[in-house]
């Protein structure tokens, strides 16, 4: 079925593009199908939007906090009520399989979602010395600038915390990805949001997120998306001084010990990385294992790799779909040859596509072995559904390897058991480290060092971001 999108959600309506406006046409990448086209935005459009959001801003903000959190929970209810849409809008826009559809799109940010209402206490958490009094107010307006590899998951992860500390928003969607956040306006349309809470532009990131992130009246830009695209959003919005939260891109480690049970670790570590056909930003794409269990090692990845069913995301029994469209699937097709160019071993996947699937925008699972730390595949993100292998000598040059990129959002340690795991983990410069097997966890504040970004999203630490620390001064601070 294919959705025309034809209108904007701006001060609580769907208004129709400020000027005539070019269509854009989103491809189902498993099929080539249509699925839905949608208006591209203009300066105009934003500029309506940001205007709407910025007279939206006082009353919201000085709603009672517990009056917010109820907005929340009722978001939440209504999404769950179109859960199926949300799920079906992945399958058709990504190619995420049925297999993990629901779990890993639908009901994990709606989890997200309710579990960030809970977080309403931490915004009357105030502190008084004697003279001072110290609280935390809604930073204002802000836009949200989202990439296509996990749509509503990373609109919530934004719109949660800025709804509930008080500001009001204004949302860029990926190109790709625009049924999530159209439903989710619907959504918010049908329970009554205030007016200009929560507005809605579609369009090209060169043209409607540079305008967002360049715009006067927006207070904090929350991005995620590319290190390249970051650092310009980076350099834009600091004409006006504005917050800037940055979630990037991943090279990220995974360290597996020699007393590690090996066919688990390695295990947990392929399917961590074919997982949403590889376009996770903190899939782990770095294996890193002893070289005396070279041999052991590949022969086990090799059969779980060639285990991992490709195909039609449709089929209940397809674990790994396409990617998210032609483009992406020449991208990973071009750093494959460049691994076997640059002297990789390559174990298994590579440049053939899976029999029959020669429309979609397939990928086969693929392993490189020997791996060296100067290798193009080793440093750069390749989004895609290959894993590189590096061995080590001995764990400190297993940690250095780890540690030796230019990003920093994720790593994993696969040991004996947590505390040695821990041990290990502890020396690792990631904001994040996936123990003994672990899975995202949305009680886990989520965020880079290095390049892979500045911000954090979820629990306490994502929803301080879309707030202003404010200090009250006075000769005794209870009389203020
Ligand atoms: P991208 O940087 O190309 O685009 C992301 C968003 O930015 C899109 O909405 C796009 O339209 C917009 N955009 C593009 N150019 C812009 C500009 N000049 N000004 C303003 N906005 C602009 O990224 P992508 O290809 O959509 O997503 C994949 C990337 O996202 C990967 O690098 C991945 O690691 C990263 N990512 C990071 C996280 C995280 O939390 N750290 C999560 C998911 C994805």
């Amino acid at each position: 079925m294919k959705t025309n999108i034809q209108q904007f959600y701006i001060r609580g309506k769907w208004q129709t593009p400020a000027s005539d406006t070019q269509i854009y046409t989103v491809l189902n990448p498993a099929t080539q199908d249509v699925v839905a086209t949608f208006p591209l935005g203009s300066e105009a459009d934003v500029e309506a939007a940001v205007n709407a959001a910025a007279d939206a801003f006082p009353e919201w903000s000085s709603l009672p906090a517990s009056e917010r959190q109820q907005w929340l929970l009722r978001l939440a209810d209504a999404m769950q009520e179109r859960a199926q849409e949300f799920a079906q809008a992945h399958t058709q826009t990504m190619g995420c399989p049925v297999m993990h559809v629901d779990d890993l799109h639908v009901l994990g940010p709606i989890e997200g979602l309710r579990k960030t209402a809970a977080l309403v206490g931490c915004l009357a958490d105030e502190q008084r010395t004697d003279e001072v009094l110290i609280t935390h107010e809604a930073a204002g307006v802000c836009a949200l600038i989202n990439p296509w590899n996990y749509p509503l998951h990373q609109l919530i992860g934004k719109l949660a915390p800025a709804l509930l500390a008080g500001c009001t928003v204004v949302v860029k969607p990926a190109e790709q990805t625009p049924l999530q956040d159209f439903i989710l306006a619907q959504i918010i349309d049908d329970i009554g949001l205030p007016a200009g809470v929560f507005n809605l532009v579609f369009g090209e990131g060169a043209v409607v997120g540079s305008v967002m992130a360049q715009h006067p009246k927006v207070d904090l830009v929350s991005f995620t998306g590319s290190s390249r695209v970051g650092k310009t959003i980076g350099a834009e919005a600091t004409q006006h001084i504005k917050k800037v939260c940055l979630e990037l891109g991943g090279k990220s480690a995974l360290i597996i010990t020699e007393d590690a049970n090996l066919e688990d670790a390695i295990r947990y570590g392929i399917e961590n990385v074919m997982l949403n056909s590889g376009q996770t930003c903190d899939a782990l794409t770095r294996m890193l294992l002893p070289r005396h269990l070279k041999q052991q090692a590949e022969a086990l990845a090799v059969d779980i790799a060639q285990n991992i069913t490709v195909g039609d995301p449709q089929d209940p029994s397809v674990f790994m779909g396409p990617l998210c469209n032609l483009l992406q699937q020449q991208r990973v097709l071009d750093y494959i040859q460049t691994g076997i160019n640059e002297g990789a071993t390559l174990l298994t996947g590579g440049l053939s596509l899976p029999q029959g699937m020669d429309s979609g925008a397939y990928v086969m699972p693929t392993l490189f072995s020997d791996v060296t730390e100067n290798m193009t595949i080793a440093k750069e993100e390749i989004f895609g559904p290959v894993l590189c292998i590096l061995y080590y000598d001995n764990i400190k040059e297993a940690i250095a390897i780890a540690n030796n990129t230019e990003y920093g959002l994720s790593s994993g340690v696969y040991a004996k058991d947590y505390d040695s795991a821990l041990g290990i983990a502890r020396k690792l410069r990631a904001g994040q480290t996936y123990l003994q097997g672990a899975f995202f966890n949305y009680d886990a504040p989520f965020g880079g060092f290095k390049q892979s970004g500045n911000g954090r999203e979820w629990t306490q630490s994502g929803l301080m971001e879309y707030t202003e620390t404010k200090a009250f001064i006075s000769p005794n601070a209870k009389e203020v």
